[in-house]
């Protein structure tokens, strides 16, 4: 038997999570069984354990979209019992039972050996947030945003993904700008390795224009709606933005000019699918960058029983850093 956070959706529609023993056999089908030794808190876990955005089709259910631990049971050739893993994306904590539980059973597809040096702890202080923001990285250095390119903006900068590209960012050379409205964790935010920390109305405060000045040569945005539409007229010539959330809203408001005058990309993050060898790549850049003194204070740890309380908090974006969930 095992402990996982149930959420239940009764006929009265309201839906509701308690920590509750299950056995083994209402695990999941899949083919490797995992002991999760952390799971982490994202701001997707938020929508799925409050049942808000629809990603839940079938209740009762167990959330957590991303967990690492050590593999107990595998009828796959490529993990072995003891194994150390590691799983974000897939849709795992969505539609498959995910990481709010002692132990999870999952597609062998889905893993990624953990790589080596690095905990499993110290995998989920990333989490699905790292690995997108480690892709956002990737992204820019691909479209050619060099370090010497100029100011990098991270949106949402005290967030999960926000805090973790800016670690990232710099690890990396750039010059990475932390975009925030809570300009209150300043000093954790240069701590993480931001070059400066602005408010927010740096992007959004003028009036909009159908181009405005350029003064990035790269951002990461965390945020969408508005933010994501002013950073396009704001990029450099030759600029791209990583499109990786939408904490303020889906929709934004732009023209073509920043595309047809300064060349401009657009660049969409998708962690849920990535491909595995990009995973695997991923995770050994994130396993590089793993920096404990500057990551420790923007961790905070939860049991599986205040899970629902944090996913309200996520919500409201009221959270800082990375919220971890030890089963
Ligand atoms: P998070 O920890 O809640 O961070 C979001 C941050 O956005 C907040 O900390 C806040 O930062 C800022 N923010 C919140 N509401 C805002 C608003 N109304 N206007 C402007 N800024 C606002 O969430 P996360 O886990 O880092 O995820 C960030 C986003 O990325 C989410 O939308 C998530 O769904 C998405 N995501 C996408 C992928 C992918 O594969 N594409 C993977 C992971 C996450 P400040 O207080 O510093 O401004």
């Amino acid at each position: 038997a095992f402990r996982a956070l149930l959420t239940e959706k009764p006929a009265d529609g309201a839906v509701r999570s308690s920590v509750q023993t299950l056995d083994e056999d209402r695990l999941p089908p899949g083919d490797v069984t995992v002991a999760v030794e952390w799971s982490g808190l994202n701001y997707k876990d938020g929508l799925c354990v409050l049942d808000k955005g629809r990603l839940v089709r079938a209740f009762p259910h167990v959330g957590g979209i991303d967990f690492a631990g050590i593999v107990t049971d595998s009828a796959d050739p490529r993990y072995h019992v003891g194994d150390r893993v590691v799983l974000t994306g897939w849709r795992v904590g969505e539609t498959h039972w995910g990481g709010f539980a002692e132990r999870a059973r999952v597609r062998a597809d889905w893993l990624v050996p953990l790589p080596e040096g690095l905990s499993t702890r110290q995998a989920m202080i990333f989490g699905t947030a790292g690995l997108a923001a480690a892709m956002a990285v990737e992204r820019l250095e691909a479209l050619g945003v060099q370090p010497g390119s100029g100011e990098i903006a991270v949106t949402g900068a005290s967030g999960g993904v926000g805090s973790l590209a800016l670690l990232l960012l710099a690890a990396a050379g750039f010059r990475a700008v932390a975009v925030t409205g809570r300009t209150d964790g300043a000093d954790d935010l240069l701590r993480l390795g931001a070059s400066r920390v602005a408010g927010r109305d740096e992007i959004t405060g003028e009036p909009p224009k159908p181009l405005e000045a350029a003064r990035w040569a790269g951002a990461i945005d965390n945020v969408g709606g508005e933010t994501l539409g002013r950073l396009l007229r704001q990029l450099s010539p030759g600029g791209a933005v990583a499109a990786v959330g939408n904490a303020s809203g889906i929709g934004f408001e732009g023209s073509v000019l920043p595309f047809l005058l300064r060349g401009v990309t657009l660049a969409g993050i998708d962690s849920v699918t990535h491909p595995y060898e990009r995973r695997v790549a991923s995770w050994q850049r994130i396993a590089s960058a793993f920096d404990a003194g500057r990551l420790e204070p923007l961790v905070s740890e939860i049991g599986l029983d205040a899970v629902p309380e944090a996913a309200a908090r996520i919500l409201r974006g009221e959270t800082r850093g990375r919220v971890l969930v030890r089963p």
